[in-house]
């Protein structure tokens, strides 16, 4: 199994993940000219994707999905709150597939496991993707971590992590005071110690790989986050990147 960031932050989202002949992409927060430049780097067309799978309907995560889904008829899952909100806001995706937010399915080679975060969104979910016995846990968009969370994401070879925010650095920063009570509350975003003591509990073995993301341009340092990842995975054979805005990750491929 092999997956990249397309771009990570709050100006668009979209993850592939890749199992022998099959290509997902959680979130498409992209544009289709957009999508396609940044899946051209990877090797890839957008007629290649085999399914999306959405984690909820904030914009930097839907805002490609409908003209990707009607021009290669790919289906689209996503849970029944994001399926109203998606609605809502007129956003016509065809293809919708129902998921109900906790039961696992097929897409082809790639098992799917969808869990439930905290998040402000209708019915946010996050996934686990799992082929040949190894798994991705993705985990963004979540104002904090609950023990099933935690469940769900033991035992991964590979993590996508948030890191969105630094929380010194939003206290200070020039958000108004709503939107910082916003990010920083528990249906917001993951400040960085909180990913990090995350990341502790997860240490092991099996973790391969940790790749940081949704990192916010305003309220995080890359260097902050790089500094939370060298000590919480000191002394493991676990490597870490940081996916950007601008050229999300190159392929990261986990080993059997
Ligand atoms: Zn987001
Ligand atoms: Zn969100």
């Amino acid at each position: 199994m092999r997956f990249a960031s397309l771009g990570s932050g709050s100006r668009g989202n979209a993850l592939l993940v890749q199992s022998g002949r099959t290509r997902l992409l959680i979130d498409c927060g992209f544009g289709p000219r957009a999508l396609a430049q940044r899946l051209a780097r990877l090797g890839v067309v957008p007629e290649q994707i085999d399914a999306v799978l959405l984690t909820h309907e904030h914009s930097d995560h839907v805002a490609g999905v409908a003209a990707l889904a009607k021009r290669f008829s790919c289906p689209v899952y996503a849970s029944a709150g994001t399926r109203r909100a998606l609605a809502r806001r007129k956003i016509a995706v065809p293809c919708l597939e129902d998921i109900d937010g906790t039961t696992d399915f097929v897409v082809q080679d790639l098992q799917v496991r969808p869990y439930a975060v905290p998040h402000d969104a209708e019915q946010p979910t996050q996934f686990v993707v799992s082929a040949n016995g190894l798994s991705l846990g993705v985990l963004t968009d979540a104002g904090s971590v609950t023990a099933s969370m935690r469940d769900a994401l033991r035992g991964c070879a590979g993590l996508m992590l948030e890191f969105n925010h630094d929380s010194a650095m939003l206290a200070q920063g020039p958000y108004p005071a709503r939107l910082k009570a916003r990010i920083s509350g528990g249906l917001g975003h993951l400040e960085n110690r909180v990913a990090a003591d995350l990341l502790r509990a997860m240490r092991g073995d099996a973790l391969q790989v940790v790749l940081a993301a949704h990192l916010s341009e305003t309220n995080n340092d890359p260097h902050h986050v790089a500094t939370c990842l060298s000590k919480v995975l000191a002394d493991t054979s676990t490597v870490w990147q940081i996916a950007t805005q601008q050229a999300g990750s190159d392929w990261i491929v986990l080993r059997a």
